[in-house]
């Protein structure tokens, strides 16, 4: 038995640019796992055709079928054929272990990023509990077949990657600098000199007069050349996109 895949799009970037695959799936496969046993998560396939016609991922191969398979795009597709559909409202992320960095970019933009959890499973129930998208370079923790959202880094770079991720979900008109706890995702919330002077040292609130707290950890927040590095890394950042 021989089927033939042709991905299409941003879905080449998972196969080393290769978009046209041909062979035996074996017995009683569904195109879910023909597809992402070449490396392309179930979460990553806005739709698919075979022979021209629409199918779900639990179709069953068989022997001459050639599917094609989409990324999110703006192709005119009635909602029943899309597979996985678009995320909708302000994007929120649950990012595995090994992203450390990019979840400080992010936070550092106002994009909601928890951060923090080892275990796969629990990634993915906090995600699915909190309508997040999970960011990953482990595609198989994408496969499970629960994960409604979910994005494949292709680069390893936290800069790259960060531009990956305002891309694909269009972040731009969501940043929002320092206005998120870099410790623990929690929103800022400014508070006055006079209510935190026993909690900084003296010589920051004889320095600052701009002052910010954590609504979760309760951490505290001011200017400083951490505050301007960070700044001038957003400037070039955002000019570079
Ligand atoms: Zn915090």
């Amino acid at each position: 038995m021989i089927i033939k895949i042709r991905l299409f799009g941003s879905l080449c970037d998972l196969t080393s640019g290769k978009y046209l695959f041909e062979f035996d799936p074996g017995i009683n496969q569904t195109i879910k796992d023909c597809i992402e046993r070449l490396g392309v998560p179930h979460t990553e396939v806005f739709f698919i055709t075979m022979n021209g016609n629409f199918v779900d991922f639990s179709k069953i191969v068989c022997d001459g079928d050639f599917y094609c398979v989409y990324p999110e795009c703006d192709l005119p597709v009635e909602d029943r054929y899309i597979l996985t559909p678009k995320y909708l409202g302000e994007p929120k992320f649950v990012a595995d272990i090994h992203l450390g960095k990019l979840v400080k970019y992010l936070r550092m933009l106002g994009i909601s990023t928890v951060y923090g959890i080892i275990d796969d499973k629990l990634i993915i129930s906090k995600a699915l509990e909190t309508n997040s998208i999970i960011l990953t370079r482990d595609r198989n923790m994408l496969k499970e077949n629960v994960v409604k959202y979910g994005y494949v880094l292709r680069s390893d770079v936290p800069k790259i990657q960060l531009k990956e991720i305002i891309f694909r979900y269009d972040l731009i008109k969501y940043i929002k600098p320092f206005t998120r706890c870099m410790e623990c995702n929690g929103k800022l919330v400014p508070v006055l000199k006079a209510e935190i002077v026993n909690e900084v040292p003296e010589r920051v609130l004889n320095t600052f007069n701009e002052f910010a707290r954590c609504s979760n950890c309760g951490k505290i927040y001011w200017g400083g050349s951490h505050y301007q590095n960070m700044s001038n890394f957003i400037r070039q950042f955002l000019n570079s996109l």
